[in-house]
């Protein structure tokens, strides 16, 4: 057996293998030995560095008195395969974000709170080839995990920027046409009713020809804030086109759904758009459907709605005609 003796202290390390001197200090993972019972026998310079324990005030006891908020039943059954089926067990940052809560090595640099780890569970026999205590490694892995989490949020970030309009911040048609499938589907399970709103504004062209076309963009972002004030979250909103707003009320008769577009539609006629000191009013249409288990699909429940919009647009617009 080779024995190490640390650089300063005087405790003895033991270890049943070879190992060149100074390697165990040198070396940028953590490195400790630990019996059957949980008792230090091997605590390197990393580890010293990392948690401030020099091994001298640790070797000899127990891994737990010195981590505390280390869960020890949870550590003792994920450690017994190394006892009882003498392989080794790895604990990823992935499952656990680390075992010993350890603060980031680069505070200033370094977003993560604590130092995220991988550990692997060496088991280490003796001459007769009992397995009395393991050697457990330490990989710092916070730089790879940061990565892997800022992959993975800037993915999110992207799905979600990929379902939204960017000028209205609505759902964008395809998004909103996945939804309202599902929507669909929901409505010819259930009994309750649910209500297709079509909203075009009117004479648009007219107000991009007259203020211009950023003037126009204007006027459907404050319509979509306005749309987003009278619809309730669970409701389905998005930009179906230029100027033209699709929504689903929810658990809603056409009667309630008549209300709230009288609502939007009264609100977008008051509604003041300024642009380049220039103020710009004006009105909308909209057509209104209730779901029918009739209608063969998501699309024909939609064309309802579109027909009452026809309607409302053909009886001199500026109203909401149910179909
Ligand atoms: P109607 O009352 O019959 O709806 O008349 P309209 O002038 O609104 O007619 P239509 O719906 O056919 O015209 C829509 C116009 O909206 C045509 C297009 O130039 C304009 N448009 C479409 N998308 C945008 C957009 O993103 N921004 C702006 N500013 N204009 C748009
Ligand atoms: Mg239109
Ligand atoms: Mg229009």
């Amino acid at each position: 057996m080779f024995q190490i003796t640390p650089a300063e202290g005087g405790t003895t390390q033991t270890a049943s293998a070879v190992i060149p001197d100074g390697l165990l200090d040198s070396i940028e993972v953590g490195i400790a030995v630990i019996d059957k019972n949980f008792s230090v026998e091997i605590w390197n310079k990393f580890l010293e560095n990392h948690s401030g324990k020099h091994a001298s005030g640790i070797v000899g006891d127990s891994l737990f008195k010195h981590f505390s908020d280390i869960d020890e039943n949870w550590l003792r059954s994920k450690v017994e395969p190394v006892f009882n089926l003498n392989s080794p067990v790895f604990i990823i940052w992935e499952q656990r974000p680390y075992l010993f809560k350890f603060s980031c090595n680069r505070p200033v640099t370094c977003a993560a709170q604590y130092m995220y780890q991988n550990v692997t569970m060496f088991p280490i026999a003796n001459a007769s080839g009992e397995v009395e205590r393991f050697c457990m490694l330490v990989y710092d892995v916070t730089e790879q995990a940061l990565g892997k989490l800022g992959m993975a949020h800037l993915n999110q970030e992207l799905k979600i920027a990929s379902r939204i309009d960017g000028l209205t911040g609505l759902y964008n048609r395809r998004y909103w046409q996945e939804r309202f499938d599902e929507v669909y589907k929901l409505c010819q399970r259930r009994d309750k009713p649910s209500t297709a709103v079509m909203l075009d504004i009117d004479h648009f062209k007219r107000i991009n020809d007259t203020y211009g076309h950023q003037a126009g963009d204007k006027v459907i972002k404050m319509l979509a804030a306005l749309i987003k004030r009278c619809v309730r979250e669970t409701d389905l909103a998005g930009r179906y086109g230029g100027e033209e707003f699709a929504i689903i009320l929810t658990d809603s008769t056409v009667e309630n759904a008549k209300s709230v577009a009288e609502r939007i539609r009264v609100l977008a006629q008051r509604l003041v758009v300024e642009h380049e000191e220039q103020q710009i009013s004006f009105t909308v249409s909209l057509g209104l459907a209730q779901f029918d288990k009739k209608s063969q699909s998501a699309m024909a429940w939609l064309e309802e709605a579109d027909q009452a919009l026809y309607e409302a647009k053909e009886n001199g617009r500026n109203q909401s005609c149910i179909k």
